[in-house]
């Protein structure tokens, strides 16, 4: 049994140096002490509220400094925190307030655009026993006037400290458990990913959301283990994104695709480019594939290369990452990170075999894999077998032991026997001047099984035509690939993390 409670990271930058800002928002600016100090506030009235060590404590937050410290006081109180999505409907925050067993649930009262605190307060009236804490910054705070110190209560590195949900690869959302020690590993990992250190702290820009893994252990998690100031962007907007970047003098960039995508898009001459690029020092994409020709216009602009890396929310989440100072294999999610190991799987768990093009489902295994799925164990021992997860990812590896994921198993399409992998599809698409964004899909055939089908969106004026792209595709790809209908569209249906909502276009 070792000792340790993630809330150390926070208070360990807490001690070291107080007075350094921890969080931007506006022209609020918050302090380590104070940041930890109101953590403590909200440790005392969980435990007031009845909350004991390894609760569950359910948080509706958007980004905002009450996310950061709600998080802490969770942890600080030996609670498990349980963040959910913001734009869940109360008959979804029912299931995962009763799916997670939650004892607490600290919501934001949001907006009439974003009612998080009616649907807040409609689910947990369905679930009895859920203490409700609404956060209204237009009214007291419910931790106010409670002590700003507060014993952390132990726990063992072992115990879960964050359930984040996810539909995984099939199935209703479920909870991944993530240890104390999960969390904690992946964010030493920045030293070696990144060059992250307390003597150099960085200011990140945090337009991920921090109810999912990619923003909340790599953006917030990483930004206070080591000192570093979080700039926070409630809702992504690129053009405020730069100017924020430009005035905060932002040095760490994380993004989804989508992302790069709509900055480069939105450049014009009220941005000063030369002088943000100046500053940013690391760019790091995740969540799904970085296209080749986001990674090469962004770092014609603004000189910067964009860092790739792969993970999952049972993954804490980062499992592999670009080499940092070497130059970048694009297209490439790049080599496990320390203390972590990878390999290529057949369905039935033997190693995929072949030479060097052999493709298989990446498993992983090391610091970073979950628990299990709360109170699911059928549905762990799908995934989880003798340490090594399961992603679902369908990868090849490189005879120097870099990673390139070929697509999701759930997202290739079988036309006519042969195996496609839209995101081949999709790379090329991109490269086509009249195309902006694309998604390629299956759709039921009666004699091939399934079709290919690209949606795309054209850049603003572009009149390309659905014979001249399925013209152009076939003229580069073989005849199994190549999309037999095009259709067009306005944008594509993003989940709130960025990612194309493939079931949705079909
Ligand atoms: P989530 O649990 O929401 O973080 O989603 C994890 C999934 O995102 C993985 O299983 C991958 O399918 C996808 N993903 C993450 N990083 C990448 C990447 N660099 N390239 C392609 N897909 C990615």
């Amino acid at each position: 049994m070792t000792r340790y409670n993630l809330a150390e990271l926070l208070e360990g930058s807490a001690a070291r140096h107080p007075e350094r800002t921890a969080i931007v928002l506006g022209d609020t600016r918050l302090s380590y002490a104070q940041v930890d100090a109101a953590a403590a506030q909200v440790a005392h009235l969980l435990v007031e509220r009845g909350v004991r060590p390894g609760d569950k404590v359910a948080l509706s937050m958007p980004n905002l400094p009450y996310f950061t410290i709600a998080y802490f006081g969770i942890l600080k109180a030996g609670a498990t925190v349980v963040p959910l999505n913001v734009l869940l409907k109360a008959r979804e925050v029912t299931y995962h307030l009763e799916d997670s067993d939650a004892r607490a649930y600290i919501a934001f009262e949001g907006s009439p655009e974003l009612p998080i605190g009616d649907a807040a307060r409609a689910a947990a009236a369905q679930v009895p026993g859920v203490e409700l804490l609404i956060v209204d910054p237009a009214a007291e705070l419910p931790w106010a006037g409670r002590p700003y110190s507060f014993e952390t209560v132990a726990t063992d590195e072992d115990d879960t400290a964050v359930i984040l949900y996810t539909s995984g690869t099939t199935g209703r959302p479920k909870g991944a458990e993530l240890r104390h020690r999960n969390m904690r590993d992946n964010v030493r990992i920045d030293e070696a990913l990144f060059g992250a250190s307390a003597d150099r702290p960085d200011t990140y820009l945090c337009v991920l959301p921090l109810f999912h893994s990619f923003g909340q252990t790599v953006i917030q998690n990483g930004a206070l283990a080591y000192g570093g100031t979080i700039v926070m962007l409630p809702r992504f907007e690129p053009t405020a994104a730069l100017r924020l970047m430009a005035k905060e003098r932002v040095t760490f960039f994380g993004g989804v695709p989508t992302m790069y995508w709509a900055l480069l898009g939105a450049l014009d001459d009220s941005v000063d480019v030369a002088a943000l690029a100046r500053e940013l020092r690391i760019a790091v994409s995740g969540g799904s594939a970085l296209p080749r020709e986001v990674h090469r216009a962004f770092r014609e602009r603004f000189g910067v290369t964009i860092l790739e890396g792969y993970g999952l929310s049972e993954t804490s989440p980062v499992a592999s990452f670009a080499v940092l100072g070497e130059e970048p294999r694009v297209g490439s999610i790049g080599v496990p990170v320390p203390g972590v190991e990878m390999r290529l799987v057949e369905p039935d768990w033997s190693d995929a075999q072949g030479g060097p093009d052999t493709i298989g489902e990446i498993a992983v295994r090391g610091h970073n894999v979950m628990k299990g799925y709360f109170r699911r164990p059928e549905a762990t021992d799908e995934v989880i077998r003798d340490g090594w997860f399961r992603t679902g990812d369908l990868a090849r590896k490189d005879a120097d032991g870099y990673y390139y994921i070929v697509d999701r198993a759930k997202d290739m399409i079988i036309r006519g026997g042969f195996n496609v992998y839209p995101r081949e599809i999709e790379e090329l698409l991109m490269e086509h001047p009249a195309v902006s964004l694309v998604a390629v899909v299956g759709v039921a055939h009666p004699s091939h099984g399934e079709e290919i089908k690209a949606v795309v969106v054209r850049r603003p004026g572009a009149a390309v035509t659905e014979d001249e792209l399925v013209a152009w595709s076939k003229e580069r790809l073989a005849a199994y690939k190549y999309p037999r209908v095009v259709e067009f569209a306005d944008a594509l249906p993003m989940t709130s993390t960025g990612k194309i909502l493939k079931r949705e276009i079909g």
